[in-house]
């Protein structure tokens, strides 16, 4: 991996990318976009409206029904797709300084934990292009009926500005290969990438309206694409308020179908048998990881009461030898928090924790040593003595913050683990295992690891349980969320 800091930073065309053409947006607006771990303006991206959106749709419809990729054939769209993952993995060093100029997260993350993963989704989905099955149906009587498995049509892809590009290929890979169209709206936080993809996709030779990326603010440009009567679906990562407003808009226009993958309050669940060398790694990059933005961060740690005093305090030391700065500096491990917003957020938690009688064993503050003052630096944080029933234990604080909380039996383990609203990801550490997939079972979580933690494949499904969301990014589940299933039934002659 090069060092970011001899690299040359590759700003996007600062356009909407609409029919494969960049242009303007109809009303002429922008919006800065900040690197946040100076504070200082990066650029000025164009701010999509409702008209905007409107002729991103119309370009999106034209391609599906009528255009050259309404005619391709499965295995031609797979060619495109892994066009574009190539594509993406060679420039995967180019991408990812943008994204670490722009979210905040070390190069290293950007690169390894963002960029890269994308372009593997990209390449996943370009295998499973050609191989979507139909089936034939054993139905009763003289007929030949078979289901075929068809596109949803034009997907509006909403994303947030955690993984800019991992997430969006994660909503691309399926969309594309599936034979969708789609159009893109990034976060307001992080726009350039989804440009910046919007690019390769011409470099590609994808055909004019099949992936347009139109950036602006949730509202309008997002909600107008949720609200667009000719949306066929919405593909969304982000928070849960913003998913109920898409809800909303689903219901208010023509039912479109939502993928929604939200927040989490993800438990690492850690008994006395446990590999505490391990653990620990897993507890501590579970939380810092990202800088703690992330959706199945491992925000809790739930340690056996026989356990908590010898385990939680080697994570509070690794905490306080956290090297935090520079994203582009090769020795730095976490970067700066994406916003001014966000930092608000994080620092508020912090005191309402304080407050609520949590004990701070690692870090509780802003960092504003030296050049950080300029930048949105939390010191890595962990607080002991927990109760469940306090906010930082409940609510997601997407930042790094650890809550650490004691329990005595399996029962109140799993009590405490399934005791928010969210279900996204649990992880339970023991040697003992029978008892870890007796718990995995009544763990009500989309994900579960045992005895590791953070793993991803391309192949194992993603999403969440209760209100961590509906639907599945990544594998076959995935590619299911975008296609619709008709029958087709023949009436065959009577046999002499
Ligand atoms: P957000 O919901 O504010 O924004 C996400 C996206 O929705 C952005 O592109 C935003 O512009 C858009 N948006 C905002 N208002 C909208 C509206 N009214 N209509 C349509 N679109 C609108 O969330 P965020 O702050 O960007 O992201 C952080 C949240 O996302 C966290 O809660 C995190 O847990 C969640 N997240 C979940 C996953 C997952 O896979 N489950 C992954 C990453 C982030």
């Amino acid at each position: 991996m090069s060092d970011a800091r001899s690299l040359t930073p590759q700003l996007p065309v600062l356009q909407l990318l609409i029919e494969g053409q960049w242009t303007d947006p109809v009303e002429g607006g922008t919006f800065p976009v900040t690197n946040p771990a100076t504070g200082q303006r990066l650029c000025d991206a164009p701010s999509g409206t409702a008209a905007d959106v409107d002729r991103a749709v119309k370009a999106a419809r034209r391609a599906f029904e009528s255009g050259p990729w309404s005619r391709m054939t499965g295995r031609e769209r797979g060619r495109l797709v892994r066009k574009l993952a190539d594509l993406l993995w060679e420039r995967r060093e180019e991408f990812a300084l943008i994204e670490s100029l722009n979210n905040g997260k070390t190069f290293r993350d950007a690169v390894r934990g963002d960029v890269a993963p994308g372009a593997g989704t990209l390449a996943y989905f370009a295998d499973l292009a050609g191989g979507v099955l139909g089936e034939v149906l054993p139905v009763a009587g003289p007929f030949h009926t078979y289901c075929l498995k068809e596109p949803v049509g034009v997907v509006g892809a909403i994303v947030p500005w955690n993984y800019p590009t991992c997430l969006l290929c994660w909503k691309l890979g399926p969309a594309l290969a599936s034979g969708c169209t789609v159009v893109v709206k990034p976060s307001e936080y992080t726009p350039l990438t989804a440009l910046k993809l919007g690019a390769l996709a011409l470099e590609a030779g994808f055909p004019p309206g099949v992936l347009n990326v139109v950036t602006g603010y949730g509202d309008p440009a997002g909600e107008a694409l949720a609200r667009h009567p000719d949306v066929d679906k919405i593909s969304f990562t982000g928070s849960a308020r913003t998913a109920r407003r898409l809800m909303q808009a689903s219901a208010g226009s023509n039912l479109k179908k939502l993928t929604l993958e939200l927040g989490g309050k993800s438990p690492q669940v850690i008994f006395p048998d446990a590999d505490f060398d391990r653990a620990v790694e897993a507890c501590f990059w579970g939380i810092f990881g990202n800088k703690g933005e992330t959706c199945n961060a491992g925000s809790r740690v739930l340690v056996h009461e026989r356990a908590y005093d010898a385990f939680v305090p080697r994570l509070a030391e690794r905490a306080k030898a956290l090297r935090v700065g520079d994203p582009l500096d090769p020795s730095t491990e976490m970067g700066a928090q994406v916003s001014q917003r966000q930092l608000d957020i994080i620092l508020g938690y912090i005191e309402t924790g304080m407050k609520q009688g949590a004990r701070v064993l690692a870090g509780g503050e802003r960092d504003l040593e030296g050049e950080k003052s300029r930048g949105y630096f939390v010191k890595p944080t962990i607080f002991g003595d927990v109760k469940p029933e306090m906010r930082i234990a409940q609510e997601e604080i997407f930042g790094p913050v650890l809550s650490c909380l004691r329990f005595r039996d399996d029962a109140e383990a799993l009590s405490i683990a399934n005791g928010t609203p969210y279900g996204l990801a649990a992880s339970l550490w023991t040697r003992d295992v029978a008892r870890a997939h007796a718990l995995a079972r009544q763990v009500k979580s989309g994900v579960v690891w045992i005895n590791c933690f953070n793993e991803f494949d391309d192949a194992a499904p993603f999403g969440g349980y209760k209100e961590s969301g509906w639907g599945r990014d990544l594998s076959h589940h995935a590619l299911e969320g975008y296609l619709q299933t008709k029958a087709v039934w023949t009436q065959l002659p009577s046999l002499p």
